[in-house]
């Protein structure tokens, strides 16, 4: 049970990481986080009991630090959900495509990388997506806490939902053009 996890939000609701029940509640006692969603279950002592919170918020803003995330080929399909990012394959063997394809001078980075099947590996090949008429199904992004929350962490609590997935969310807007080359320092 205090190894349960818990949601942390920033002071204005924004997600930004996961932590364990006992953390949450030393947060809690310790008067730098509210309870924002509980568990129906409680911990308790010899004297007393706690209801068991499900996300909390802390009581100041903090600047968040950037979220850090590995750039390897298994994180790139666990952010893509194991999808081909042009066709949508799931379930077989997928490969790491360049958008912009290295020889135009794509770089190796979050913002260039997408996960392809074979068949659309293929048919790209040395081009970029539009000269294959192929099309992104979302913009490829760096993780930022809540696309880590959602495809690295998981959400294993269903009281999470509200703070990480909004109906009103505007579909990913696609690239018209492939993302010219960024500087990583910059970042
Ligand atoms: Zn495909």
């Amino acid at each position: 049970m205090l190894d349960g996890k818990v949601l942390i939000l920033n002071q204005n609701y924004e997600p930004l990481t996961v932590c364990t029940v006992k953390r949450a509640l030393l947060m809690l006692f310790g008067g730098k986080a509210l309870s924002v969603e509980l568990r129906p279950e409680q911990v308790r002592s010899v004297s007393a009991a706690w209801a068991v919170p499900s996300v909390v918020r802390l009581a100041r803003y903090v600047q968040a630090p950037v979220r850090r995330v590995v750039l390897s080929k298994r994180n790139l399909l666990k952010r893509d959900n194991y999808e081909c990012q042009y066709c949508g394959a799931r379930g077989e063997r997928l490969t790491l495509d360049h958008v912009v394809p290295r020889k135009s001078g794509g770089p190796s980075t979050w913002e260039n990388l997408v996960c392809a099947c074979l068949a659309c590996n293929n048919r790209k090949g040395e081009s970029r997506p539009e000269q294959a008429g192929l099309q992104l199904r979302r913009r490829p992004r760096r993780p930022n806490n809540i696309s880590y929350i959602r495809s690295f962490v998981g959400v294993t609590d269903h009281r999470w939902r509200p703070y990480l997935f909004f109906d009103d969310e505007p579909p990913e807007p696609l690239l018209a053009h492939p993302v010219a080359p960024t500087d990583e320092s910059a970042r």
